[in-house]
């Protein structure tokens, strides 16, 4: 079964007396354990794509399943929850708490999981902490860390609820060419080793080369899918 199904999905803004067609009849099937990217021009309709996908923003026609489950169809508290324990977002901008050090932010999420006592949250922010290699600046504050750090921060928050899918909204976008290949390959890892559904979005030729399915989307259409063979595109 796919773990996000697409299907038909139209994004309409009204900008003024302007009708903005974000996206226009997008269908998906993505299956589990991926590490995909959807590529394509700034203003071509990725991150709204990625936020419906990830339940903070809704169709204007169209539906969303994740792992099967109409999405339109949960209560609010169902798509909470659904949020806090399916799908983990990672951002261009890293979105840390400044006033928290990197383990109470890889933390916070867990606090929406009622079942887990103290000890296993910290345990599980030790655990995902050292996976990203930042055991040793637990109590940082984001502005003691560079931003290849911040992101790994982020990174660790994504998955500490055990999130089996990962919506990263242009992950390197603010980092250097080679911190930015770092971040992906350390995602790559985690993806093989834990099979965790990567969804990323890009308009970096070097970073969408790094997936192994491609999504290009053009004027809020999908134009292309790609899959990776013996290291080359297949359309
Ligand atoms: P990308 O992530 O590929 O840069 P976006 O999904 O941000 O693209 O935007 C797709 C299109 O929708 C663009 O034309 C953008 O200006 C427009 N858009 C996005 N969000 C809004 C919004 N809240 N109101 C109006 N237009 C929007
Ligand atoms: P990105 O770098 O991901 O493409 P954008 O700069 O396009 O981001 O958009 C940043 C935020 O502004 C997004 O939440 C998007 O929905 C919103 N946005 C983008 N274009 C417009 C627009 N024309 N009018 C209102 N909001 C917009």
């Amino acid at each position: 079964m796919a773990i996000v199904q697409v299907e038909n999905i139209s994004k309409r803004y009204a900008l003024g007396e302007q009708i903005v067609n974000a996206l226009q009849d997008v269908t998906l099937s993505i299956e589990p354990g991926v590490f995909l990217a959807i590529a394509g021009p700034s203003g071509s309709g990725k991150s709204t794509l990625l936020n419906i996908i990830g339940c903070i923003d809704t169709p204007s026609e169209g539906r969303v399943l994740i792992e099967g489950r109409d999405v339109s169809g949960q209560t609010p508290d169902q798509l909470a929850d659904l949020r806090a324990r399916t799908i983990g977002f990672i951002f261009q901008t890293f979105n840390l708490l400044p006033v928290l050090s990197a383990a109470e932010n890889v933390e916070y999420p867990l606090l929406n999981l009622p079942e887990l006592s103290r000890a296993e949250r910290r345990e599980r922010v030790a655990h995902y902490l050292a996976m990203v290699g930042l055991a040793k600046y637990a109590s940082h504050r984001p502005n003691q860390l560079s931003g290849g750090q911040r992101q790994r921060v982020a990174i660790a928050r994504a998955l500490a609820t055990h999130s089996r899918v990962v919506l990263a909204d242009e992950p390197t976008a603010n980092l250097d060419k080679e911190t930015g290949k770092s971040i992906l390959r350390l995602m790559k890892e985690i993806n093989h080793k834990a099979g965790t559904t990567f969804i990323f979005s890009t308009h970096d030729k070097r970073v969408m080369n790094m997936a192994d399915r491609l999504v290009r989307v053009e004027d809020g259409r999908v134009i292309a899918l790609g899959m990776k063979a013996d290291g080359r595109w297949v359309f």
